[in-house]
């Protein structure tokens, strides 16, 4: 935990100053299979201390491959996804929530009461809208990332679904996320620090961390618009996206194109992971994250 605790403290102090090259090397040998949850909230206040840095904030980011198999999160962050999958079941609506830092308190930011989109996606004016009245209005220090959610029956309907009784195990991240979460941690594009993204849909919890390479290879690949990122990873998947349907913020369309050959969604997310160094992780309600990618040595083929 010495790695965190010194973070901790020049969070304390709101220097601005980089990681010496021996804090970095303890951070690779303190890694471990499981985080509990002070151990993650320490690690995302440590990134938030430095999210405005110019140069250096990756190397607050941990290597792909320093992330545990598993992270457990707190009764809180438990408690606003059940509210915000209960919500969803309920009207069949996407529902946001920001994820964020108080000054001088030690608990992670959650917003308490989810706001509601539309059933494919929730617009980004509303959100940007939610953020600046969270910063204006409680002294939030920073902007970690979000939970949004989606409803299953519309997933279901519109994506090819493995069928299993419950559909736990099939929840992913839209292609659309995928792009807004590299586009937004891209230092190149919209320069906001936002290392947490997370989708609760169904029974289950997704999240995606970005990594201390995340950001420079998001710069030497990823394309310009995110139609262009999501057309490209839904063709050569075998799907075919409709960008006449696909207007900003109103979720993405895609259907099937032959014989069912097409790459479910959540392999897509693997690749895009794989491409980009992203842990991604997958709970179930009121359990702990696995780690999905990278995949454990013992899951391997
Ligand atoms: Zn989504």
């Amino acid at each position: 935990m010495e790695f965190f605790e010194g973070l901790f403290r020049r969070f304390k102090k709101q220097e601005r100053v980089q990681p010496k090259p021996e804090q970095r090397q303890v951070a690779a040998k303190d890694a471990v299979s499981l985080w509990s949850y002070s151990y993650f909230r320490e690690y995302l206040r440590s990134l938030a201390s430095h999210a405005f840095a110019e140069e250096g904030r990756e190397k607050f980011l941990l290597p792909i491959n320093q992330y545990p198999e598993q992270i457990e999160l707190s009764r809180d962050w438990h408690t606003l996804f059940n509210h915000m999958r209960r919500e969803t079941a309920l009207d069949q609506k996407e529902k946001w929530a920001m994820i964020g830092l108080k000054i001088d308190d030690p608990a992670i930011y959650l917003q308490k009461t989810a706001i509601t989109g539309l059933s494919d996606a929730v617009p980004f004016h509303i959100i940007e809208k939610t953020m600046m009245h969270a910063l204006k209005t409680s002294d939030i220090a920073e902007r970690l990332g979000s939970i949004h959610t989606h409803p299953r029956d519309k997933t279901d309907k519109s994506w090819i679904m493995p069928p299993t009784p419950t559909n736990i195990g099939c929840g992913h991240f839209s292609l659309t996320d995928m792009f807004n979460h590299l586009a937004s941690n891209n230092s190149k594009m919209y320069v906001f620090f936002r290392p947490v993204y997370a989708v609760v849909e169904g029974n289950e919890n997704l999240v995606i961390l970005i990594s201390q390479t995340t950001d420079y290879k998001a710069q030497s690949y990823l394309p310009r618009t995110r139609d262009q990122f999501v057309e490209e990873w839904y063709t050569k998947n075998g799907w075919k996206y409709d960008r006449e349907k696909t207007d900003e913020g109103n979720g993405e369309y895609a259907t099937p194109m032959t014989q069912r050959k097409e790459t479910p969604i959540k392999d897509i997310n693997i690749q895009i992971a794989r491409l980009y160094d992203l842990a991604i992780y997958r709970g179930h309600t009121n359990g702990p994250l696995i780690r999905v990618f990278p995949p454990s040595i013992s899951t391997l083929p």
